[in-house]
């Protein structure tokens, strides 16, 4: 007997899409709060950035310029890349979208790492292909789980680097070797979200490899060391032929006109962007040490937040209950498989120091 549909169906796969949870920012009435759960910049946006603004009022008739040419021409200039291999996109989780529509389709599989971005496996379900995850090791992403979880029908690889929520990373020579052992019709997207806060000799966020490969794309975004998360806006650089496929995809007018002007300002303004890691560079190494002291577990981490591990998800839970009550908002990670764990992004001093007091109190180190 045929059923008669009542309503119409989403196309397969997008019942199974478990919606992305936002951080928070709820706290009592009467307390001041403090979000610290989305990885926002603590210092804040460019001048420079604000300034250009200033005039967007002025036109708001007009569409954007849909190929974003200016902001892409201020990110080649300030990265040595050639703007024709940039596409920009509103937020790099369109990119990222963008990229699952173009190269996925119904039957495919794409790779993501175990405690990887939640959104991979979202845009890959929306594009009606199966998220495998390849496990990691002691939360770090593994090169050979990796090449393990690839099939014939495998056509995308999903890697953080550093990957959020672990703040771990992988040093460029493993990426190499990730992408030498794909077969050549697999895209690797490296997601270097967090790329200009990494201070580690070995790492890199992959221009090289994109230059080098046919197969690797990178994404990157203004929402964290930029701090222009209201805006939306982030970019991807690629091989020639990838940014024809994305262009033919992409929303027209994807990025709106005030995003692009102020990511333009802000990418010119390097002695924002240092001032901004000098704090978290700081700041990153005062927290970790801290909290390591009071006997929590802590990954090193190459982004801009830690991952806090108290070992117990009832632990964790009170302490979360607790930073919340003082307007202190973590972020809980169950989601990424981490229920035991919050997720702590570097803020100001001033609050970086309370949630640090909070937490001895808690562990009952004062
Ligand atoms: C924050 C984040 C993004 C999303 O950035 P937007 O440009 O704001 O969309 C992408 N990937 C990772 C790993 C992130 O943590």
């Amino acid at each position: 007997m045929n059923r008669v549909p009542t309503h119409p169906a989403p196309a397969p796969g997008i019942l199974d899409i478990a919606a992305y949870v936002p951080g928070g920012s709820t706290v009592p009435a009467g307390v001041e709060p403090h979000k610290l759960s989305s990885n926002e910049s603590p210092v804040g946006a460019s001048p420079a950035a604000r300034a250009a603004l200033e005039n967007v009022g002025d036109a708001l008739q007009i569409y954007p310029d849909g190929s974003a040419r200016a902001l892409r021409e201020a990110i080649g200039e300030v990265h040595g890349l050639n703007p024709d291999n940039i596409v920009c996109g509103n937020g790099s989780d369109d990119l990222l979208s963008l990229t699952a529509t173009t190269y996925l389709k119904s039957g495919d599989e794409a790779v993501h790492t175990e405690h990887g971005f939640l959104y991979y496996p979202i845009v890959i379900r929306a594009a009606g292909a199966t998220p495998v995850v390849a496990r990691e090791v002691e939360l770090t992403a593994h090169v050979d789980n990796i090449l393990a979880a690839v099939t014939g029908r495998t056509r995308i690889v999903f890697l953080a680097n550093p990957n959020n929520p672990t703040g771990t990373w992988l040093p460029i020579s493993e990426v190499r070797r990730l992408q030498a052992g794909l077969p050549r019709d697999v895209l690797l997207v490296l997601d270097a979200a967090y790329a200009e806060y990494v201070r580690k000799n070995d790492y890199e966020a992959g221009i090289e490899l994109v230059s080098s490969c046919p197969n690797v794309v990178m994404t990157r975004t203004f929402s964290k060391i930029h701090g222009l998360a209201a805006l939306r806006i982030g970019w991807l650089y690629a091989p020639t032929h990838v940014v024809d496929a994305l262009n033919r995809v992409r929303g027209p007018f994807n990025v709106n006109a005030a995003a692009q002007l102020a990511a333009a300002a802000a990418v010119r303004d390097r002695d924002h962007v240092a001032r901004s890691v000098l704090h978290n560079e700081e700041w990153i190494g005062k927290v970790t040490d801290a909290l390591r002291n009071i006997g929590l577990e802590i990954p090193a981490s190459a982004g801009n937040f830690v991952l806090i591990r108290f070992g117990d998800e009832t632990m964790c839970s009170a302490a979360d209950a607790m930073l919340t009550e003082r307007g202190y908002v973590l972020r809980r990670v169950a989601a990424y498989g981490l229920a035991d764990c919050l997720r702590m992004t570097i803020g100001t001093q001033q609050v970086n120091e309370a949630v640090i007091a909070a937490l001895e109190e808690f562990m009952g180190w004062s």
